[in-house]
């Protein structure tokens, strides 16, 4: 009985903390968020209110702490109508998290009794979280538009919330919005015809219609997942197998179904290894090119970018990997921002075993593998050998989350568990992944979490030399998620088309401005391919060997500065910055006035700043306005040898 009592005291309290919130989310935690939103585009201007059903389980409490930035509260107050005082303080006042709103309650509340409130408050243009965009700035140039993105910590300034992935609820919600603001809106959620009480409706205006759209999410979600997107939309099924859907504005919405005609077969090959889609149906919006990532995975609503949509299909992988989400980080999410990699780790694992059940090219898989591995590698130069976030479990105590982002809770996440693969054997590893989905479903756990389940795994289910699995299993365990740099086991993802593609590199080298007998190979290759043979060039850059003439040679036989392929692009001005080629500023810079993702503008800023840095900051300045805040904080960072000029 005492060692069983110790064994749950450790099982209950073993749990990391998260430090990016302010919450007392240990001592109660939210279980349902009814939102009712008044959407007014033109004042960029949200009039809100939330409604939070509260479980108390800490012992018992006085008052309910919340995160915010940049929102206006009103006033709070209980179910019965009684008005609650509250306060604002500043916890880390430098560091960029926003603040904590206090909820005195009106009397003490013991464990398992419920808090029921409502806070009306207001949401404008200074939200972190939302983008509201002129209809200057869209496609169709019709209507305006606004879209959310909340990870990591920016939830904060959209509702009042315990913004941390530790705490998962449903939610449901009223948008109410002009017709000549938006066609349609959507939400991370179900819609549904259950028209929900109106606590505040709008005036009437003989110059518009009001329109009411009403939304469920079922399954506990964390806040982070909380997404909207409102704007001139269309819906559209992808295919006939009725699961898969896409949305973007009209102009375009026939290219991007072409494009994601074969969504449906993803989810196949997916569900082929991991087991069954649970969410029911799956969309996804192509955004305005502002958007600042490749893809967000909003649960029934994945964000992506225009950039995916390359016409070759290799921006494809972006949507597979959204969708790999669903299982991974969307059913099972990381505890807190040090955990990323048990969200983005696992993800890019299932995705790259899913590319491999759709494609069925192992050199694919492989050479994705590397490029993820090289591009891992320049963060871990960039960041310092030695600094903590190039460990799988960075610090973030004190500062944005955001900041501790890089590829490495992705590759080297992805590297950890492709290591345990090799040591559990591939066929009792992928039950294995299907029985921890099972055991943490809707829960957010930590790695030491799933450590414990993978050797309990093991040994419940007999498997052979249990004993010296988990030995091998244990041996590296700490220093994988500890050591920053490299991680400590190098897997060997080498393959003949990556020997090719060196060879294919070299040839251009040695040609030296001729044009090398083997030029045409390019053609031929894998979509990964070209993106080796470029990542190839920029080291050819590094060393000094991309020479100008060998630069114009490539870009006349392969006609790179004229790729629709966002991927490939960037990485080709990334080479040639590198090797000190001026002869296509303007075009770079207009290349980097059309993209708002980091993934591909950054490295892109990067190479350019180094280059020239009074061009990066003239770049920068034109085309300010068209990025996202998380973006523009960014690319300032790169920049930031010069800050002063940048206002
Ligand atoms: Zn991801």
């Amino acid at each position: 009985m005492i060692l069983l009592g110790l064994l749950f005291i450790k099982f209950v309290f073993s749990y990391e903390i998260d430090v990016n919130t302010f919450s007392n989310y240990l001592d109660v935690q939210n279980r349902h968020v009814h939102f009712e939103w008044l959407i007014n585009m033109e004042k960029k201007l949200i009039n809100a209110t939330a409604n939070y059903q509260f479980h108390v389980v800490g012992s018992s409490i006085y008052k309910i702490s919340l995160d915010i930035k940049d929102l206006t509260i009103y006033t709070i107050y209980m179910d019965n109508g009684v008005v609650l005082r509250y306060s604002v303080d500043y916890p880390y006042a430098d560091s960029d998290q926003g603040q904590r709103l206090n909820i005195m309650l009106n009397r003490e509340y013991k464990r398992d009794e419920f808090v029921i409130l409502t806070i009306k408050y207001s949401i404008d243009a200074r939200s972190e979280s939302i983008s509201f965009m002129d209809i200057s700035q869209t496609q169709t140039k019709s209507m305006p538009y606004l879209f959310t993105q909340c990870e990591d910590a920016y939830c904060r300034s959209l509702a009042p919330l315990q913004d941390t992935p530790a705490i998962k609820q449903t939610y449901s919600a009223t948008i109410i919005y002009k017709d000549i603001e938006a066609s349609d809106v959507f939400m991370s959620a179900d819609e549904t015809q259950e028209q929900f009480t109106i606590l505040n409706h709008p005036s009437i205006n003989p110059n518009f219609t009001w329109k009411y759209k009403y939304f469920v999410q079922k399954t506990p979600i964390p806040s982070y997942l909380f997404a909207i997107v409102a704007g001139n939309l269309l819906k559209v099924p992808t295919s006939n197998g009725g699961r898969t859907f896409l949305i973007s504005e009209p102009d375009k919405i026939n290219e991007y179904k072409e494009e994601l005609k074969d969504m449906e077969q993803f989810l196949q090959a997916i569900e082929q290894y991991i087991g069954p889609y649970t969410w029911g149906t799956y969309t996804i919006v192509i955004l305005p090119p502002s958007f600042p990532y490749g893809g967000m995975e909003n649960p029934l609503l994945t964000f992506a970018s225009p950039t995916i949509m390359t016409k070759t299909g290799s921006g494809l992988y972006v949507a597979i990997h959204e969708m790999a989400h669903s299982w991974f980080g969307n059913t099972i999410t990381c505890i807190n921002w040090a955990n990323m990699w048990i969200n983005e780790g696992f993800t890019v694992f299932l995705e790259r075993k899913a590319s491999l059940f759709y494609y069925k090219v192992l050199d694919d898989i492989k050479l994705n593998a590397i490029i993820g591995n090289a591009t891992m590698y320049q963060d871990i130069l960039d960041l310092g050998p030695d600094n903590n976030f190039t460990s799988l479990h960075p610090d973030t105590t004190g500062i944005n989350p955001q900041l501790s982002i890089s590829e490495i809770p992705y590759e080297k996440g992805f590297q950890f568990l492709t290591f345990l693969e090799g040591i559990v054997g591939a066929e009792d590893f992928k039950y294995m992944l299907r029985s921890y989905l099972n055991k943490y479903k809707y829960k957010s756990i930590d790695q030491q979490e799933f450590q414990h389940f993978i050797l309990r795994y093991l040994y419940e289910q007999h498997v052979d030399d249990y004993s010296t699995k988990r030995y091998r299993i244990l041996e590296y365990w700490d220093t994988w998620i500890y050591q920053p740099g490299l991680p400590p086991i190098i897997l060997d993802f080498s393959t003949n088309k990556l020997i090719e593609t060196q060879q294919y590199t070299t040839s251009y080298i040695i040609a030296d401005g001729r044009q090398p007998d083997n030029y045409a190979q390019y053609f031929n290759f894998y979509p990964s391919q070209k993106k080796v043979f470029l990542e190839e060039l920029f080291k050819k850059a590094q060393n000094n060997q991309l020479k100008l003439n060998i630069i114009e040679q490539i870009d006349k036989d392969l006609q790179l500065t004229n790729d629709n392929d966002y991927e490939l692009k960037f990485r080709w001005f990334k080479a040639i910055l590198t090797a000190g080629d001026r002869t296509r500023f303007n075009l770079i810079a207009n290349f980097l006035g059309e993209v708002g993702t980091c993934e591909i503008s950054c490295p892109v800023y990067k190479a350019l700043n180094e280059l020239d840095h009074d061009f990066a900051v003239q770049t920068f300045q034109t085309h300010q306005e068209f990025y996202h805040q998380i973006i523009r904080n960014s690319i300032q960072s790169i920049l930031e040898k010069n800050i002063q000029l940048i206002k």
